[in-house]
Formats: structure tokens, sequence, C-alpha cells
């Protein structure tokens, strides 16, 4: 999908064959016995101040994605290309101005937000680790943050136990802004919060992808919220990526048996409209440490065939911008 190593016109992040196995180490000696296949070669892009939805069961190795983006583990292979530049085999120090273009918000915004600092703290400590900002221009800066994302700066000396679970990701955003990044990878970013909650904060950031310019890899477990908020989505299934479309296309016209089973588990809120056949899936995701043959799906698909047992599925353009990796397609 990643044609060259110059970046394509308008495209922010381009991510190619990207693997990140685990070496699974026993004995004395720490001898690698095997590897847990996390991410286990994936292709996309993201357009400039675009949202792409990431979206699987738990276990399926999207957030080891976002965390090998952002270079915060590893690669185990394949690029990541940032503007044209490829940050897989870049060190700390080659980095460190691609640090300040891409940010991560966390799930849970408890334990991300250190609760021993003031929050005027936590949202300017990037100004001063960057040396951005000190003094009475870290204060200034960090108050036309708390602003941006609707906490009051008179709330600066709180500490985070002050705060609702929705105000403590507002201010995990804010932080995320401080040094005005182009990519922000959010990893489950509502899914700690209640319902309620939930709408208010994505419609923040919503609006701060507006009038920022903002570009999102939104990684969820749950197919409202991404619909909610993505321009298109990925589905991923054991490390692989197994259907990419714009969300409209994958709603009502999913390819992969994987994502249709996805969506036929999606409450309806209006009991009035008809559901598509309710596919309900066989057992667990298996063992990322030894994934099935031939199409990883096959021990659950409703579909499946002899050659699916054995061959791979190519991950391929079915129709224009609709990507799917199984054998009927
Ligand atoms: Fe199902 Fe076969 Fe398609 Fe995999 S390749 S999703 S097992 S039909």
């Amino acid at each position: 999908m990643v044609e060259t190593a110059q970046k394509t016109k308008g495209r922010l992040l381009e991510v190619e064959g990207l693997k990140k196995h685990f070496p699974i180490k026993q004995g004395v000696l720490g001898r690698a016995v095997g590897n847990v296949y996390a991410v286990d070669g994936i292709s996309f892009y993201i357009n400039d101040g675009e949202t792409l939805g990431m979206v699987g069961e738990s276990g399926c190795g999207k957030s080891t994605a976002g965390k090998t983006i952002l270079k915060l583990i590893e690669p185990t292979a394949g690029k990541i290309m940032m503007e044209g530049s490829d940050l897989a085999p870049m060190n700390k120090a080659a980095m460190r101005p691609f640090r300040r273009e891409m940010q991560m918000i966390f799930q849970d915004p408890y334990s991300s937000l250190n609760p021993r600092m003031s929050i005027g703290n936590i949202v300017g400590e990037p100004l001063v680790i960057h040396g951005i900002a000190k003094g009475k221009e870290k204060v200034e800066r960090t108050t036309k943050l708390l602003e941006k994302v609707g906490i009051l700066p008179e709330k600066m000396d709180s500490f985070p136990h002050e705060f609702s679970g929705g105000q403590r990701q507002r201010i995990s955003i804010a932080r995320a802004l401080a040094l005005n990044p182009k990519l922000i990878i959010c990893d489950e970013p509502v899914s700690a919060l209640d319902v309620s909650i939930q709408a208010q904060v994505l419609n923040l950031m919503m609006d701060l992808q507006q009038d920022l310019g903002l570009t999102y890899l939104f990684i969820a477990h749950d197919l409202a919220v991404v619909e909610h908020i993505s321009h298109r989505v990925a589905v991923m299934y054991l490390g692989k990526i197994v259907e990419l479309t714009d969300k409209k296309t994958l709603f009502k016209n999913p390819l992969h048996p994987y994502t249709e089973a996805l969506l036929s588990a999606v409450p309806i809120p209006n009991p009035s409209l008809k559901r598509g056949k309710r596919i309900i899936l066989k057992g667990d995701v298996p063992s990322p440490i030894n994934p099935p043959s031939g199409c990883h799906f096959h021990t659950r698909c409703p579909y499946v065939m002899d050659r699916c047992k054995t061959e791979v599925p190519p991950f391929k353009e079915v129709e224009p911008g609709h990507w799917a990796s199984c054998h009927l397609r």
C-alpha cells in the first residue's frame, strides 16, 4: 500500500509491514523458545487531519501497534514513515524532533497522570522538558491549554485526584497538545469513562481536530465509538489488519467475515430498525504465541473452506479504497 520512501502528498503517516514480536525466554540462559506475534505485518496510511479508527477485540495487537508507531517499544520489522522520514531505525537522539510531533493519550486517566504533581505542572512539563517555555510563559501557555479543553485555569494548582474521570482525560488531552503535535495516538481514550461523559470527550477531540488540524489514530474496541469519530476504519485480528476502508462503506458493506460478526453484535438503538443476521463467533481469540495457520480467523469463521487452513489470504484492494484479506473476495 505504501509505494515509496517519499512522503505521499497529504499523508502524514505511512506504515508498511510493521511487526512487533516479543520473544518468549526460558531457562537460566534466557534462551528464546518462541515469540508472541503481537503485530504481524500491518500496512496503512493516515492523511493529514484525518482520524483512522483501529478496532478489534482485546489482545488483537492494536495497542501494541500504537506504542510501536510512537517507538515507545522498538519495532521488529517494517517502516514507520512520518512525513517521509522512516522512524523505525532511528535512535533516541534522532527521534527527538519527532517526539514533539507525535503524542499519545492513554486509556486510563487515573494512572497516566502523576498523582503527586499539580495539573498545571503536568500540562506544562513537556514545555519545560523540550525547552519551549518556563516560568511566566509556561503558566500562560498552560492556562490556554486548560481553557482549550474546558478546565478552569484557576484549578491549576489542584491535583489529579480532585477531578472526575472525564476531567482527568481532558487534562491528559491538554498535556498531549502542549507541544503542538501533528499526530495523536489515542489508545482507548474513552473506554474507562461513563457513557454520558464519553460523548463529551469525543466531541472535544473532534472540535480540537477542526481547530488545530490534528490527525488521530484512534484505537478502540467499541465500534459505536469508532463510528462516531473516525473517517476510515482498520479492523485488526490477531496482529493483522483484516479490513480497511472508509467508515460509511465498512458499516454498510463489510467484506471480511470478522468485520461482519463485529458489526452484527453492535446494539441498534432504534428497535424498529432491521438488523442483519446476528453472527455469534465461537471461542476466544486464539493465542498470538501460536496463531492458526493459513487465515488466522479460520478457527472461528462461519464460512471457512479447506484452503483457509493452509493459504494466507492476501490483504488486497477489493474495490477502490477498500482492502480486505479473505479468500472469498
Ligand atoms: Fe473465513 Fe476463509 Fe475468509 Fe479467513 S479466508 S475469513 S477463514 S472465508
